[in-house]
């Protein structure tokens, strides 16, 4: 990633207000990390990033690490805070193809290892366009995987907010290894439970078939399995459809999405379609 895309000149100092496990000890580590941030210029919408200035390894050059992570809450702040945002952290490893050495990623376990009270620099926010519709009457597909969750937990927030009424339909596919490594939605931590008598909502997950050998959430199974209620909104022009998480997912769901289309090169001109009408948005990484 390079900084200079970013507007890093407006850094802002925020404070660690709390950070918890929210996977079991035998699983990836993803923290629910939540930041106080006093200064009232630092605003933002739903689906927007933050920028996290980590200290930089000595021996490469720059000063700041800088990395990207999805703000986990609605504009109204966390805790009905202003001042407080959340971010949802996995503690990346990376093996050094090579020497086989295991490296950790050092804006990750940055954020991991900072306890309450301890101070970031960060900046942003960044990334419009991934935003949901004003309209309360539109339909709203989202899939994600791992922390790709964490810009659909502020989108929830914010639609079925206080006295807050959502008329179009919304759908979650969102996947992880376990049942118990699904962020917000597993014994340690399942505020997005909340939403799971809103009328208009529903949420389908997607666990890998074999967990033991660490194979990808089967996010495909689940959409194919309920093919018939996706492609039906993909084909009403007042849905908007949000892909977040592992960049692997965008080819998995071409995969499956071209199969209920016809073939490949009809699905790529739908999408074509979509993208062009601001109805398909994705925030991939990996
Ligand atoms: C828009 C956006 C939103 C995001 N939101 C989130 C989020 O909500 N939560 C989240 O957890 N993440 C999120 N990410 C990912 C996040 O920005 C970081 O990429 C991730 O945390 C890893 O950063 P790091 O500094 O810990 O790792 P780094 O130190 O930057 O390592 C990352 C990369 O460097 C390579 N690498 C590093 N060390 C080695 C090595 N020794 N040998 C070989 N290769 C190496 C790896 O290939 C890897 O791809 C988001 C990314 C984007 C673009």
């Amino acid at each position: 990633m390079k900084t200079t895309e970013y507007d890093i000149s407006h850094p802002y100092v925020a404070t660690v207000k709390s950070s918890e496990r929210i996977t079991p000890p035998d699983a990836e580590e993803v923290r629910h990390i939540v930041l106080n941030i006093p200064d009232a210029t630092f605003s933002y919408v739903e689906g927007q990033s933050i920028g996290v200035l980590a200290p930089a390894p000595k021996d490469f050059g720059n000063e700041n690490h800088f990395r990207l992570y999805s703000i986990a809450n609605a504009r109204e702040g966390e805790n009905d805070d202003l001042a407080e945002i959340a971010i949802a952290v996995r503690r990346c490893f990376y093996i050094d193809e090579i020497s086989g050495e295991r490296y950790p990623g050092v804006a990750s376990n940055f954020l991991c290892d900072r306890g309450p009270g301890d101070e970031i620099r960060i900046a942003g926010p960044y990334g419009r366009q991934f935003q949901a519709p004003r309209d309360n009457t539109c339909n709203i597909l989202m899939i994600g995987v791992g922390t790709g969750i964490a810009p659909f937990r502020a989108f929830m927030k914010h639609i079925y907010g206080e006295k807050k009424e959502w008329k179009g339909q919304v759908r979650l596919f969102y996947g992880a290894r376990t049942g118990m490594e699904l962020l917000y939605m597993n014994d340690r931590k399942n505020d997005l439970a909340n939403y799971y008598d809103q009328e208009t909502f529903k949420a389908f997950e997607a666990l890998s078939s074999r967990p033991h050998l660490d194979s990808e959430p089967d996010i495909e199974a689940a959409i194919q399995e309920n093919s018939k209620e996706v492609w039906s909104l993909i084909q009403d022009p007042k849905t908007y459809i949000y892909v977040a998480g592992l960049s692997s997912l965008e080819k998995k769901l071409d995969a499956v999405i071209s199969g209920m289309a016809g073939s490949e090169e009809a699905w790529q001109q739908k999408k074509q379609e979509l993208i062009q009408s601001h109805r398909w948005s994705t925030l991939l990484y990996d």
